[in-house]
Parts: structure tokens; C-alpha cells; sequence
């Protein structure tokens, strides 16, 4: 075999001593981590849909309950030696209810489109018609979007948002569902820069018999932490993934009222999935215990703070953003004034270290693989302990590059991944080894 090259040796250095028996083991993988861990620690992560989690959660998930296997749910298992399990899951499952005040929850669903596809499962046959935002507006894949099993599988039609303004036209939802009466309504996305109207979802799916489904896996923390509306008292069915603004490990949860639990529970198993992932049951427990504390609150606040501040940052640069700004975590630009494609701006910001999605824009003229958008979102940042105050630098940053982008020039970006380096180094991430 060649020799690593240096830097290669000094990632293997720190992995014998961050993973001693992974680098015992298989010090290629050990390597990876590490250079992940550096990675992580060195570059600003602006996509929304990501976080960084607590030690606490990432020890719950790297478990020996991963050893288990527990086909059911507590009390009613398809396995013997559950006295650990059992308690774990309940314990999730309760601080569930409790953070979100709903009657039931299913901590099992393996990650966010699963859950999804088991409410689907619960509550309609296929071939029935499902109502979702479109894709390219910001909508999921799994609400029903032509590629995905849940629009190959049920009849999916299409919401959309207006055009002058960003947001959803809610008379043209009213239109749609009363027009073709779906089994299902979502709401919730993963480009929605605006709070939710869960009330007016609500009374159309009541007008047209549909079933409501919010899906607010981008937003979770944001609710658990009083800074987006909850959509308790409207929704018959919640569904999140556990990863996002909730800040805890790859996971998902099914919410409801009483009468839908039975339904949802047959639907994750046996309908769907075998046995759930204890590890990360037991990570979504701890995430939910730390969401339940005070400073979550202070934490979702400041997402929103940090956002706002970010989105008035970059207007003042002549950035055009979808729907003229945010009240959630996420921001989303439309790159078509600057004349840089989403796609080329995203990497080129990446060479920046300052790391982005790029995204389509409603009513996008271009292709969704090479669109004119890039979404960015504050809840990684805000996990490092970055203020307001640091809003202008960063929209400078983004500023810089997509300039830099434009003209090629690879000297400024080499340039900005140094100060971003430099202004990282002083807000050190929760979960991640101190150099
Ligand atoms: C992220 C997301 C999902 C899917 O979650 P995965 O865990 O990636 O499968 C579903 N719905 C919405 C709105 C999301 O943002």
C-alpha cells in the first residue's frame, strides 16, 4: 500500500483517539468520521433541514439497545426480554405527548417518508386521490409528487402558491379539494419560508372530508419551542421527522387524536415497518427531554431571530427572496437577479466553506436539477451559539460568493473559507470533538 498523505495521517492521529476501537478496527472508516467531524466543526451548514445534536443524543444512539429486536409495541411484543425496551420506549413516547399535548404518539417510523407512507396505509386505499403542495413550490415528495410510491400508487393532485406573493392561495386549495374530495390533505413542506395556517387547512379539509395531515418535519423544533403555531387543534394527523429543528437522531414520529391511534399504530406495524430502531428510540427520548427544557425555547426563538436577521441582511444586498422573507427558519433566494444558477452558487459557496441546497423557486423557469434557487436555513448556526449579530457578516459571505461564483473567481472563495473557518473555531458545535 502507498503512503496517506500527511493530512490523511493526522485525520487517522485524531481518530485513534475520538474512536479507539473503530480505528483499532477499520481505521479507513475511522478516518471518514474523523474527516467528517473536521468538516462539520470548519464550515458554516446553512441547509434548513439540518442540526447538530447533543452528545447526550448521539451517546443514546450508539447504544447496545441497537442489540434488540422488538416487533410491537411496549407491553404487546413479538419477542420476550423487552424489560429495558419497553420502558424506553414509553418514555419517549409519553415526553412525546407531553412536549406536543397530543393524545397519541408512534415514535417507530424509521425517518420521515416512512411515516408518511404509513399514514397513507392508515387512512386510504390505492389508487385514492391525496392532495399535497407541489414539489417545485415547496411542497415533499411524499406528499403525493409523481415519482414518489405515494403518487405512482394514489392519485396525487397539486396545491400551489401565488405567484405575486409566495404564499398559498388558499381559495384555489378550497377549489381543488372540493373538486376532487381527497382521502388526504398535507400541508407542511420543505421550502416554506412562511408559518402555516393550520386553521384554514383544517376547515377545507373539514368542507371537503379529507383527513389533515401536517406534516411538520422541518418545523418541529419551532413548535416544541413555542416560536411557529402548533397544529394540535387542527390537525388529525402530525407527522415529523425527529432530525431537523427538533435536534435530535434520523428518526420520525406519527401524532394524533385518540380515535386515529389505533389506526396509525397498525399502520407503522404491521402495516409497514418490523422491528424499531431502539437506539434511536431511546435518542429520541433524550432529544424530547432537552426540547422540554427552557432554554429549547430561548433556542427556537433564536432560530427565527437569526433568520429574520439573515433574510433583512441579505434584501439589503439585493437578494430577491421567495415570499420577501421569513417568519420560520428558512430562507429562500432566488438567484435569477444575480444571473448565477442555484446549482452553480450552491457549489461554489460549498468551495466557500458555507454549505447550502439549491433549491427550485415557485414558477421556476429552469430544471429542478439545475434550478435558479438555494435554500438556507439558521438552525445549525444557532446551535453553535450565533447571534443576530452575526447575520450581516454571514449574508456578506453569501453575497461575496454567489459574486465570486458568477465570475470564477476561486481566490475569493478560498478567501471566505478562511474568515468562515476563523469565526467557526470561536462557536465550537454541541456533539463534536474539541480539536
Ligand atoms: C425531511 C422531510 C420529510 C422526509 O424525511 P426523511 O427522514 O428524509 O425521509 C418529509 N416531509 C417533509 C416536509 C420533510 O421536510
Amino acid at each position: 500500500m502507498t503512503q496517506p498523505p500527511a493530512q490523511e495521517t493526522a485525520a487517522h492521529r485524531t481518530a485513534a483517539r475520538q474512536h479507539p476501537a473503530l480505528t483499532a478496527t477499520d481505521p479507513e472508516l475511522a478516518a471518514l468520521v474523523t474527516a467528517e467531524e473536521r468538516l462539520q466543526a470548519d464550515t458554516l451548514r446553512l441547509i434548513p433541514s439540518e442540526n447538530y445534536v447533543s452528545t447526550a443524543v448521539l451517546e443514546a444512539s450508539g447504544t447496545v439497545l441497537q442489540n434488540k429486536y422488538s416487533e410491537g409495541y411496549p407491553g404487546r411484543r413479538y419477542y420476550e426480554g423487552q424489560q429495558n425496551i419497553d420502558q424506553v420506549e414509553r418514555l419517549a413516547v409519553a415526553r412525546a405527548k407531553a412536549l406536543f399535548g397530543t393524545d397519541h404518539a408512534n415514535v417507530q417510523p424509521y425517518s420521515g417518508s416512512p411515516a408518511n407512507l404509513a399514514v397513507y396505509l392508515a387512512f386510504a386505499e390505492p389508487g385514492d386521490t391525496v392532495m399535497g403542495m407541489a414539489l417545485p413550490m415547496g411542497g415533499h415528495l411524499t406528499h403525493g409528487w409523481g415519482v414518489s410510491a405515494t403518487g405512482k400508487w394514489f392519485r396525487g393532485v397539486q396545491y400551489a402558491v401565488r405567484q405575486d406573493t409566495g404564499l398559498v392561495d388558499f381559495d384555489a386549495v378550497r377549489e381543488l379539494a372540493l373538486k376532487e374530495r381527497p382521502k388526504l390533505i398535507f400541508c407542511g413542506g420543505t421550502a416554506l419560508p412562511r408559518t402555516i395556517d393550520f386553521a384554514a387547512f383544517a376547515e377545507i379539509a373539514r368542507e371537503s372530508g379529507a383527513v389533515l395531515v401536517a406534516d411538520i418535519a422541518h418545523i418541529a423544533g419551532l413548535v416544541a419551542g413555542g416560536a411557529h403555531p402548533s397544529p394540535v387543534p387542527h390537525a388529525d394527523v402530525i407527522s415529523t421527522t425527529t432530525h431537523k429543528t427538533l435536534r435530535g437522531p434520523r428518526g420520525a414520529m406519527l401524532l394524533a387524536r385518540e380515535e386515529h391511534a389505533k389506526a396509525i399504530d397498525k399502520a407503522v406495524f404491521p402495516g409497514l415497518q418490523g422491528g424499531p430502531h431502539n437506539q434511536t428510540t431511546a435518542a429520541i427520548a433524550v432529544a424530547l427531554h432537552e426540547a422540554a427544557q427552557p432554554s429549547f425555547r430561548g433556542y427556537a426563538h433564536a432560530v427565527v431571530a437569526n433568520a429574520k436577521a439573515l433574510a433583512e441582511a441579505l434584501l439589503a444586498r439585493g437578494f430577491d427572496l421567495v415570499s420577501g422573507g421569513t417568519d420560520n427558519h428558512l430562507v429562500l433566494m432566488d438567484l435569477t437577479p444575480k444571473d448565477v444558477p442555484g446549482k452553480v452558487a450552491a457549489k461554489a459557496l460549498d468551495r466557500a466553506g458555507i454549505v447550502v441546497n439549491y433549491n427550485t423557486v415557485p414558477y421556476d423557469p429552469r430544471k429542478p436539477f439545475d434550478p435558479s434557487g438555494v435554500r438556507i436555513g439558521t438552525p445549525s448556526l444557532t446551535s453553535r451559539g450565533l447571534g443576530t449579530e452575526h447575520m450581516a457578516a454571514v449574508a456578506d459571505w453569501i453575497d461575496r460568493g454567489v459574486r465570486a461564483a458568477g465570475t470564477g473567481d476561486e481566490d475569493a472563495l478560498l478567501k471566505i473559507r478562511g474568515e468562515v473557518a476563523e469565526l467557526m473555531a470561536a462557536f465550537p458545535a454541541p456533539g463534536l470533538p474539541t480539536a
